[in-house]
């Protein structure tokens, strides 16, 4: 009998692993922002078009890629953010899976401009389904501009199950917001159709929460700042007269990673207990941070779902550090200091 097992072909393996990394616009904007951030960038610009159907662009002024690297970064497995196994439980960078840009050239037209710092020159390329097509020297600013067209071009299948621009574009201003909660040290400038949606200016975790979720937080904000050799825990929690009936206004990092935690949510939630109405969700901004050996990040391919080594302890952690901190504003109303 003939044998029958091939080998896939670079652009379909590559199409076929895009499915859990891109699964819509928002899913690009997420691993470009990321990268723009890995790269050490301090401006970093987001433009949609059409709800990032047509486009997905991010203008950095990171680090930049060398001629060489401006071609491998689109390989699969190519990272320069980890080396070894041993790496994987040490990460401080966003990425380290060495797929997003893969994924994103397998089910996209890519076109980046890219230039080292201290170069003289940056270098073009152009990418559709994962095949270069053309790659020249180019003049360009110091860092990277990496633009994503016509997202699914090449699968229409998954083209059609894309929702309405209003929703993809909620999806995209989410994960636009969430990175810049993070990185309120970095200028964020969101554009969306011609139109900037957004604008923020480099500065403190607390002016970055009160430009993202609104003037109404202003000297309504406790401080959560705690730290043991394990974990340090820190941000802001809503005062309990801000809690709303809605949710949105909640955020967990973790080492500067957003993360959905149902667990920790409900220890936050139990330390408001009895100072919000039942039903109504306080605000929190919370970073808690730790070794990165203390947490495996690996488990879902975006990186959202983590797993702890104890829980129980960031549990009762973090329910005692909101606790005390709202313990403290209540006593003294005015103690509210700025991270
Ligand atoms: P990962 O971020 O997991 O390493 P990616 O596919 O997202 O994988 O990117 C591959 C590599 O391309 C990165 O490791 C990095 O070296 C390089 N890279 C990607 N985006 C940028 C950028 N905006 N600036 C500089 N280098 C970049
Ligand atoms: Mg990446």
């Amino acid at each position: 009998m003939a044998d029958i097992i091939n080998l896939l072909p670079d652009n379909i393996a590559n199409q076929i692993a895009a499915g859990e990394v891109i699964q819509r616009p928002s899913s690009a904007v997420k691993e470009l922002l990321e990268n723009a951030i890995d790269a050490g960038a301090t401006e970093i610009q987001l433009i949609i078009k059409d709800a990032g159907k047509e486009l997905v662009q991010v203008i950095d002024n990171g680090g930049g890629m060398s001629e060489t690297d401006a071609r491998m970064c689109f390989e699969r497995h190519a990272t320069s953010k980890i080396q070894s196994i041993e790496d994987l439980f040490q990460i401080r960078t966003m990425g380290f899976r060495g797929e997003a840009l893969a994924s994103i050239a397998a089910v996209a037209q890519v076109e980046m401009k890219t230039r080292k710092t201290g170069t003289e020159l940056g270098t073009y390329i152009e990418i559709d389904n994962s095949a270069v097509k053309i790659q020249e020297p180019c003049q360009t600013a110091e860092g990277t501009s990496i633009a994503m067209k016509n997202l699914f071009f090449n699968v229409p299948a998954r083209r059609n199950f894309l929702k309405s621009n209003a929703a993809e574009m909620r999806h995209i201003v989410d994960e636009f917001i969430r990175i810049a909660l993070a990185y309120p040290q970095l200028q964020f400038v969101l554009t969306s159709n011609n139109q900037q949606l957004f604008h923020f200016e480099k500065g403190s975790l607390k002016q970055r929460i009160i430009a993202i979720l609104g003037p109404h937080y202003n000297a309504r904000l406790v401080t959560v700042k705690e730290t043991t050799d394990y974990m340090d825990v820190y941000g802001f929690v809503g005062k309990p007269e801000t809690a709303k009936k809605t949710r949105g206004d909640q955020f967990f990092f973790v080492n500067n990673r957003f993360i959905k935690s149902p667990y920790l949510h409900h220890a936050v939630m139990n330390a408001f207990k009895d100072l919000i109405p039942v039903d109504s969700f306080p605000l929190y901004v919370l970073f808690i941070d730790l070794d990165p050996a203390h947490v495996d990040i690996n488990v879902h391919p975006t990186k959202q779902e983590i797993k702890f080594d104890d829980e129980k302890v960031m549990y009762a952690f973090v329910q005692s550090a909101v606790k005390h901190a709202l313990a403290q504003f209540n006593v003294t109303p005015t103690l509210d200091f700025d991270l």
